[in-house]
């Protein structure tokens, strides 16, 4: 038995009951292999044992009261995943499909993701089963506090710096800063995506739909092509899916459809993302009122995006929301390019098929780094006390997405195929840490 095969075994059992986890973790080992038995340091220094294991795994009661006076009680998680290139960084997410495995899977992607983006930034991800949705703005302000009453202990502008993820965005970060900064009486930079009043960055709304767009544009620009002229299919709407949108139209492409949990838009005109946000932003509604308001658009409650026909697909809701048979129908509509706006949104099968028809497929790992790559640089501009302009951070944001891209092409040209972007994005990111984790010795 290889020792990648040992490690997986031994994972697995480790893990049960964690399927999403396991999915992560099978995706990165099937993937290293070029790199982990070519050499056996990793093997003698045990990196891929301590690289599955997180450092650190924090569950916790989180207790609030609803609007009708009645105490309710959710699950809260952190696990803090490896630090070996930085402070743990990473979201936190408020879905009731919260759990151990999900919040795992996220973390240990994170780590990957955080080093590919050249910043010194750990691996780490948290959250709770609490649903905001239909809640109050009471119930999400004193759910937040209730949180930070005890994640303030385990986190810092050193030692772990949240973030948002779904369900968590200015608002939630705001009164999560609030309560920590409270507690502490410290004021840092504990958290990102803050408000540009108290130490959030320009740009960090936009980050991570905009590097998306971005790192598109360079696998792409790879054939003489780009964004303009395409048709673009795109599933969520929220944070990454609107910002998306919003650097595709402004690139000279057409985004025709969005979605939330409950159906999807088609809107052969393109979307109008000044209604979209009117929505979603201010008013914090459903999609579907998009076709209300636009009569040209269709709503549908049965089916996905992935139908439609289009050029550009990018999945931007959450995970395993792209099947194989998603992927199939794309195909035959031609689709000549993927890239994951969420974490983990294609299902393995779904991967191997675009990647056994050579469609361009950019993993989430490098597609939507752009988020987190921001937040450390909202980290830097707190450490200076010091805010840079939208174009700076903006500037550095597309840089630092090019680098992505070239380390990522680098790494699939030398160890796997040239554009097996996957092992590409696995195995760049995987050999910073790795390096870093033997140089530490722990
Ligand atoms: P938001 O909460 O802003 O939006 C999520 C969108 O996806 C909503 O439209 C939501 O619909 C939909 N969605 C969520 N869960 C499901 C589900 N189970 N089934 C169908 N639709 C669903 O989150 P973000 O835009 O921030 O995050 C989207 C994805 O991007 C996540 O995978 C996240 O981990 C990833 N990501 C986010 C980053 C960021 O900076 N925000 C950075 C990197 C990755 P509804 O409102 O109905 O729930």
């Amino acid at each position: 038995m290889s020792y990648i095969e040992e490690v997986r075994s031994a994972v697995a059992v480790r893990n049960a009951g964690q399927p999403e986890f396991m999915q992560a973790v099978d995706e990165v080992l099937a993937t290293i292999a070029p790199v982990v038995e070519s050499d056996g340091v990793y093997k003698h220094n045990a990196v891929l044992e301590r690289i599955t294991e997180p450092d650190r795994q924090i569950m916790f009661r989180v207790p609030w009261t609803d609007d009708d006076g009645n105490m309710r009680i959710n699950r809260g998680y952190r696990v803090q995943f490896n630090n070996a290139i930085g402070p743990y960084k990473g979201g936190l997410r408020l879905h009731p499909s919260v759990n151990l495995s999900i919040i795992k899977f996220l973390g240990f992607e994170q780590i990957f993701k955080n080093s590919l983006t050249g910043l010194p930034i750990g691996g780490g991800k948290g959250g709770s089963d609490f649903d905001p949705k239909g809640k109050s703005e009471r119930e999400i302000r004193e759910f937040c506090q209730s949180f930070m009453t005890e994640l303030f202990r385990h986190i810092g502008a050193d030692t772990d710096v949240p973030a948002g993820d779904i369900g968590v965005g200015g608002r939630e970060i705001g009164y999560m800063f609030g309560q920590y900064k409270r507690i502490k009486n410290v004021y840092e930079g504990v958290l990102t995506g803050k408000g540009l009043t108290f130490g959030g960055s320009l740009a960090r709304t936009e980050a991570t739909g905009y590097g998306l767009i971005y790192i598109m544009q360079e696998m792409l620009g790879e054939f003489g092509d780009g964004i303009k002229g395409k048709t673009i299919a795109i599933s969520g709407a929220g944070n990454v899916a609107i910002y998306a949108a919003q650097k595709a139209i402004e690139l000279g492409g057409k985004v025709v459809t969005l979605s939330d949990s409950d159906g999807w838009i088609y809107d052969k005109n393109g979307v109008n993302l000044d209604i979209v946000k009117d929505i979603k932003e201010v008013k914090r509604g459903r999609i579907r009122e998009y076709a209300d308001r636009v009569p040209t658009a269709e709503y549908h409650d049965k089916g996905k995006v992935w139908s439609v026909k289009c050029d550009l697909a990018l999945p931007c809701a959450t995970q395993n929301e792209l099947t194989v048979d998603d992927a199939k129908k794309l195909i035959k509509n031609n689709v000549r390019a993927v890239a994951e706006g969420a974490n983990m949104p294609s299902t393995t099968d779904a991967i191997n098929a675009f990647q056994a028809n050579h469609t361009l497929f950019m993993p989430a790992k490098a597609a939507n780094a752009g988020g987190v790559a921001v937040s450390a640089l909202e980290m830097s501009q707190n450490s200076q006390r010091l805010a840079w302009t939208f174009d700076e951070v903006d500037g550095k944001l597309q840089n630092i997405m090019s680098g992505i891209y070239s380390a990522v092409k680098n790494a699939a040209a030398t160890y796997a195929e040239k554009f097996d972007f996957v092992s590409g994005a696995n195995i760049a990111g995987f050999l910073k840490v790795a390096q870093a984790m033997i140089a530490q010795g722990v």
